[in-house]
């Protein structure tokens, strides 16, 4: 069974004389353990279906499945639990500029309630795992896209989700830094079995990370399956 279901995804936005449908009929199955790339161009749905994966924002028809919950019976505080297992990484990273690397990891972790010096071994094991371990005092603004980029990640992963969520990710990044963030995320994925989404306008991306793939244009599901599949077609 699936970790992640999206069934019949509908996101429209009304305004007052024109409603723009950014989804239609979007049908997915993610399992877990998968690393699946959804791929499209600039205006296809991409942040939409971010947004509605974690229902940050409510589609207008369908619903999603996380695990055994559907997310359109859930009440707020119902939704906030759901989220907990869902981590996220940005394009523009997103760190707090007036925390260190370590204060920025154990952040989501003093939300959870969790002690500051369980924090900070927290911390040091991510750093670890992401490689930074020389980092800790350093505030964001010393640290190259590619180590803030690492900071986000051991962030995202601080509180042990199921499921990462990466939007856009690489997109600020250069192609050897976009490389070899893209190889921690698979180690990450192979270590910890956790649930990667990658969400991308660059095929390369994809073709370098992911097992299935997902292409959407103009709100519709194009394509589906596994990316050697799906890429080798005419
Ligand atoms: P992508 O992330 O792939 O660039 P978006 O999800 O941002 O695509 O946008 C999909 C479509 O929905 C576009 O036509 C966009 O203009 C429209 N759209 C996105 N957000 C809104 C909004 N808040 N209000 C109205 N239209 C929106
Ligand atoms: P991206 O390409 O990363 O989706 P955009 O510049 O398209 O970024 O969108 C930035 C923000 O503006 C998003 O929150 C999106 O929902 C909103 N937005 C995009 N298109 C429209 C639109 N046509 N009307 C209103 N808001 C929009």
């Amino acid at each position: 069974t699936p970790l992640i279901k999206l069934v019949d995804l509908e996101k429209k936005y009304i305004s007052q004389n024109n409603a723009v449908t950014a989804l239609s009929g979007i049908n997915l199955d993610i399992l877990k353990g998968d690393i699946f790339g959804i791929i499209g161009m600039s205006g296809a749905g991409k942040s939409t279906l971010v947004r509605c994966i974690n229902f940050l924002e409510k589609p207008t028809g369908g619903t999603v499945i996380i695990g055994d919950k559907d997310l359109s019976l859930l009440n707020d505080k119902e939704l906030r639990s759901v989220r907990q297992e869902i981590g996220m990484i940005f394009q523009q990273f997103n760190l707090l500029m007036q925390r260190n690397v370590e204060d920025n990891i154990c952040f989501p972790l003093e939300i959870s309630g969790m002690s500051k010096s369980e924090g900070r071994k927290r911390a040091s094991e991510l750093l670890e795992l992401v490689g930074l371990s020389d980092k800790k005092k350093s505030y964001p603004s010393q640290l190259s896209g590619g180590q803030k980029q690492r900071v986000a990640i051991a962030r995202a992963l601080a509180t042990n989700p199921d499921i990462l969520l990466c939007d856009e990710a690489t997109s600020a990044l250069d192609p050897t830094t976009t490389r070899s963030i893209l190889g921690l995320l698979k180690d990450i994925n192979k270590k910890l079995g956790i649930t990667i989404i990658i969400i991308t306008h660059e095929m390369a991306v994809v073709e370098e990370i992911c097992n299935q793939v997902a292409i959407i244009d103009k709100g519709r599901l194009a394509e589906t399956g596994k990316v050697e599949e799906v890429f080798s077609k005419p």
